[in-house]
């Protein structure tokens, strides 16, 4: 049984935050070099090993946009309710995924409207 106490809940997201961030901080090294010379062969490799960084990055950065929202939440007394039905999130979720601010119900009709419109 994981301990999802506000204050446990908290320090887990202030270790998560900080080890995001120093995780993105050297963004530049994430680049793969480019100073040889390259055929296509190597070109093309190169562009989708970049292209996979890169995704990796930005799914970083939305994790730690998600948990500087629920930290914030968490400060503001409004953590664990769903910000689109304002229903409680259930345990199990937050337990799963502690920077969670939608309930199951909401996050999968946000997905299904691919993020852009979901009302
Ligand atoms: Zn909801």
């Amino acid at each position: 049984m994981i301990d999802t106490s506000p204050a446990t809940t908290k320090q887990y997201l202030l270790d998560e935050i900080a080890r995001l961030t120093e995780e993105l901080k050297p963004r530049a090294a994430l680049r793969l070099p480019v100073d040889e010379p390259m055929d296509e062969h190597d070109m093309s490799v190169r562009i989708l090993e970049q292209s996979r960084l890169e995704a990796v990055v930005e799914q970083r950065q939305k994790l730690l946009q998600q948990m500087h929202v629920a930290y914030g939440r968490l400060a503001a007394g409004s953590y664990g309710i769903c910000e689109d039905c304002e229903q409680p999130i259930l345990a199990e979720r937050l337990e799963a995924l502690p920077w969670a601010t939608l309930c199951v119900t909401c996050q999968s009709r946000r997905e299904q409207g691919n993020g852009r419109r979901w009302r």
